[in-house]
């Protein structure tokens, strides 16, 4: 059993596909055992964001992340981290395979609709990040 970081970003919370995207993860074998929607600050975006901060896209990523609310959630299940990526597709949601989450209802690779974390020892930081213990259930 692991737990991984689900972010649904900016764009597709606009677009009010919030309860379409958990339900991608409920109906594919994942648990939600925690999620709350927030915005998030300048810093928090940066620190988040912080092993990207060399990347020529690192500001437009901060903008970005910080232009609306996002819904972050802890999604629990066998596999959940590579289970999550998969469901999510790839970065680009030109490239993400039909039927992923990207593929569906993301438009370009910086508004691409999800953030899942890519390794259990990076899921472990980011939920720390986000949630208290008592937080999750
Ligand atoms: P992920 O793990 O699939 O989210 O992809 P990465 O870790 O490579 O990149 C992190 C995030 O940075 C992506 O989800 C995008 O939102 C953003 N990003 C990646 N590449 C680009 C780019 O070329 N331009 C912009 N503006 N954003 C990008």
């Amino acid at each position: 059993m692991q737990q991984t970081l689900s972010i649904i970003k900016p764009d597709a919370v606009k677009k009010n596909v919030v309860g379409k995207i958990l339900d991608r993860f409920e109906s594919n074998g994942l648990r939600i055992a925690a999620t709350k929607k927030i915005q998030l600050s300048r810093a928090d975006a940066e620190a988040f964001y912080a092993v990207h901060k060399e990347r020529p896209f690192f500001g437009e990523l901060v903008e970005f992340m910080i232009s609306g609310p996002v819904v972050v959630s802890v999604l629990e299940g066998e596999n959940a981290v590579a289970k999550n990526r998969e469901l999510m597709g790839a970065t680009d949601p030109k490239e993400a395979a039909p039927g992923t989450i990207r593929a569906d209802f993301a438009e370009s690779i910086d508004a691409n609709a999800v953030h899942g974390s890519d390794s259990l020892e990076n899921a472990a930081i980011e939920i720390a990040f986000f949630f208290a213990r008592r937080e999750i259930l």
